[in-house]
């Protein structure tokens, strides 16, 4: 089976505003990201708040130019495209953020938002409002909810909302950037039960990101761990749990009952040291100053991606081949 979406090197800068005479480096928000997702799987993106993962989804949708690197999306190269260009492949890859309070335009009825991307990309009249109704029983949603605000929702149910709107236009791909995050613990896995029940009925392929590896074991096939914008593990989602191979990745199953994670994991010394936000041209492993067992080694030469056994990649010095 051929990757649906497949990203090579890909980079994401960003440079501060300041003025032609600052030389504030760049932050790398994405710093040479390669990985691949199947179709009709899910995958799940795993790291602190700050190391890039949303970022990455995004990239990955094109919704900004990247810095550098490849992206292929149902095998067509999508890094370079330009707005025009990328507009077909839009209604294939929808989106699902976090906050459906600011993704939900306030002034705009449940009818006109679900409608809203089908009426962008073509579709008529009458098969949006028959794509409408079909979606909002898809997601739990009553016909009696059409000509409301979504202001009078909970969040689970603007959730619900925006999933509708999402699939409302037939795509393939779905970046999920954490739509579990600003739930109830009850309704999150209300979401998961209904974003697994669309996938299987419509053979959607997901990126799932999460900022917490509790939350995406159920629903990945495969797991992917960032830590300041490098992918340092990916496996299967299992394994990622039984045989954990990355220093990173080991401290944050060790703090997965902690309910704030990257905020507690930090106080509680399930990774001791300060999260350096923008260090941008340190030459050796990025997680070097709070990994407990790093080397001289660690500190001048940047670990590579490797595979330490089917389908288990690790960027750590420790798996070096012997
Ligand atoms: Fe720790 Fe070194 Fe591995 Fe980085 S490369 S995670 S510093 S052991
Ligand atoms: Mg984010």
């Amino acid at each position: 089976v051929k990757p649906l979406v497949r990203v090579s090197g890909l980079r994401k800068y960003f440079h501060s505003q300041q003025g032609w005479f600052n030389k504030t480096p760049p932050v790398k928000a994405v710093d040479g990201v390669s990985f691949d997702i199947y179709p009709g799987e899910t995958y799940g993106l795993v790291g602190e708040s700050g190391c890039g993962k949303s970022t990455l989804g995004r990239s990955v949708l094109r919704l900004f130019d990247i810095t550098e690197g490849e992206i292929e999306f149902a095998g067509q190269n999508i890094a370079n495209m330009s707005d025009k260009q990328l507009k077909p492949l839009r209604r294939r890859m929808q989106a699902i953020f976090q906050d459906p309070y600011s993704s939900l335009n306030p002034g705009m009825t449940v009818a006109q938002l679900i409608a809203e991307p089908m009426k962008i990309h073509g579709y008529g009249k009458a098969q949006r409002e028959a794509r409408t109704i079909e979606l909002l029983e898809k997601v739990g949603l009553k016909a009696e909810h059409l000509n409301r605000f979504p202001h009078e929702f909970s969040g689970g149910q603007r959730q619900r909302i925006s999933i509708a709107r999402a699939l409302s236009v037939n795509p393939e791909f779905v970046l999920c950037d954490e739509p579990l995050s600003a739930l109830d613990v009850s309704v999150q896995a209300q979401v998961v039960n209904i974003l697994q029940d669309l996938q299987q009925a419509l053979g959607l392929t997901y990126l799932f990101i999460a900022h917490d590896l509790s939350m995406v074991r159920h629903i990945s096939d495969r797991i992917g761990v960032m830590y300041l914008g490098s992918l340092v593990e990916e496996a299967p989602a299992e394994m990622l749990y039984t045989e954990p191979a990355h220093p990173y990745t080991r401290a944050l199953l060790a703090s997965i009952p902690v309910a704030d994670p990257h905020v507690q994991m930090l106080e509680r010394g399930g990774i001791s040291g300060e999260l350096p936000g923008a260090i941008s041209d340190w030459p050796g492993c990025k997680f070097a100053n709070r990994c407990p067992r790093a080397m001289d080694k660690c500190q001048s030469q940047s670990p590579v991606m490797q595979e330490i056994s089917p389908g288990h990649r690790v960027a750590c010095w420790l798996f070096e081949e012997k």
